[in-house]
């Protein structure tokens, strides 16, 4: 489910849906300001959203258990080194053609619903093949791992390993127009980032003197 600010009070009724056509995981996504809901305002949104949303997603995390895998990353904490542990960290790649595909309403398939704005990115229809035809195509080699040292400026940045903005490639390319660029909340993010360092070592030098 993709959340934007008109649906956030539907949030637990997917929730009670997936339970009840039996879905193993629910994947709740955030609205960003790219592709189209770029020009409507209107649906964008904010800080209290996020914590709406984000107290909302941890009660149905309590309440369901182990039926069902809720997914929701919080566009404000994007540092989780340990979230998707990944063995080769100079490769990037996110669940999105990894573990996870999305169907637009048309039929096409796409590695994740950021992708939706571009049908460049259309990996097959379900009209035409099956899924698990689409699934094996090489056009999702790219979704597949990228190198790090092919992502210019994440391959330089100080925030790099902790970083999980950065797997989203698919974001990156709605924002920039480039698909090895930076996506959205990149800025901040380092902003963040240094801050935290800046205010751990004032405290490590504190407890020494
Ligand atoms: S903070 Fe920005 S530049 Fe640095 S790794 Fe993350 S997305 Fe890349």
């Amino acid at each position: 489910m993709t959340v934007h600010k008109k649906n956030i009070d539907e949030i637990e009724a997917v929730a009670k849906i997936s339970l009840n056509v039996g879905a193993r995981s629910l994947t709740y996504g955030i609205l960003y300001d790219v592709g189209r809901a770029k020009t409507v305002s209107s649906i964008q949104l904010n800080y209290d959203d996020l914590n709406c949303i984000s107290s909302k997603v941890q009660n149905i995390n309590r309440q369901v258990g182990n039926q069902l895998a809720i997914s929701f990353v919080d566009p404000r904490y994007s540092l989780h080194r340990n979230l998707m542990p990944n063995k080769e960290p100079d490769i990037v790649f996110c669940p999105g053609g990894t573990s996870r595909l999305a169907i637009r309403s048309d039929g096409l398939v796409f590695p994740c619903q950021y992708g939706f704005c571009d049908d460049k990115f259309a990996t097959g229809s379900i009209t035409k093949e099956s899924i698990y035809q689409i699934w094996k195509s090489r056009r999702w080699k790219i979704f597949r791992g990228i190198p790090l040292q092919k992502l210019s400026q994440c391959s330089q940045c100080h925030a790099s390993v902790d970083c999980r903005l950065k797997i989203c490639r698919l974001m990156a390319y709605a924002a920039s127009g480039d698909i090895f660029g930076v996506p959205p909340g990149c800025e901040w993010l380092k902003w963040h980032y240094s801050f935290n360092n800046a205010r751990k070592e004032v405290l490590t030098n504190a407890r020494k003197s």
